[in-house]
């Protein structure tokens, strides 16, 4: 069967292991490529230009924004970030499909800018099971977990709207998983009746 290079959106709440899937998956899949993103952020130690992100200032953010440069951008923490087309086509040009690692909002624009997007929801198995994960972590105070659980509630309220619900029980099954469902989706499989992915 025919393989076509496709643009997958991977969402999820924080903590549901999705950082960890994609960078599996791309293991098993090494075309898969990659994009580093525009910020107008500064970087943090260790961070490497071009390499973390596309470090750029406000006016050139501004510019490549006007210009139409970018698949999708937002505001995160009163800084601008954001996937340029130049960092997509090169690759879907080459017939290798690219995977993206953005929020719900971002998943959105991007299905605006690309209808034709693939768009996986990566879940936790339940709410208790996540907010487990999120304590196991340590790394926050009992008012951000509450946080952070406000702001699941509301991003899996959004899942229904995705292409593909992908629960992360297990480790290795959702990595399976993930990779069957680009597979699926890079051949004529993945299209319906209309033609829709
Ligand atoms: P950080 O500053 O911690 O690297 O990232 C802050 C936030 O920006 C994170 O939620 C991250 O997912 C988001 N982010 C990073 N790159 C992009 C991007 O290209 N587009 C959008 N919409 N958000 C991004």
């Amino acid at each position: 069967m025919a393989r076509r290079a496709r643009l997958f959106v991977v969402s999820g709440p924080s903590g549901v292991g999705k950082g960890t899937l994609v960078s599996r998956v791309r293991d098993r899949i090494p075309n898969l490529g990659l994009t580093v993103s525009a910020t107008t952020r500064d970087p943090r130690a260790g961070e490497i230009p071009d390499v973390s992100y596309h470090f750029i200032t406000e006016d050139e953010f501004e510019r490549l924004v006007a210009e139409g440069a970018f698949l999708e951008w937002d505001g995160h923490f009163g800084s601008h970030y954001g996937t340029l087309w130049s960092e997509v086509n090169p690759h879907l040009e080459q017939g290798n499909s690219v995977i993206l690692e953005i929020d719900v909002k971002g998943a959105f624009n991007v299905r605006k800018a690309l209808p034709e997007a693939v768009l996986i929801f990566v879940a936790p198995p339940s709410l208790e099971e996540l907010e487990a994960r999120l304590r196991g972590r340590g790394a926050e105070n009992e008012a951000q977990i509450a946080q952070r659980l406000e702001r699941v509630e509301m991003e899996m309220g959004y899942a229904p709207q995705y292409d593909e619900i992908l629960v992360n029980d297990d480790l290795d099954q959702a990595t399976s998983a993930l990779e069957e469902l680009i597979r699926h989706y890079e051949t004529d499989g993945g299209t319906d009746q209309d033609g829709n992915h």
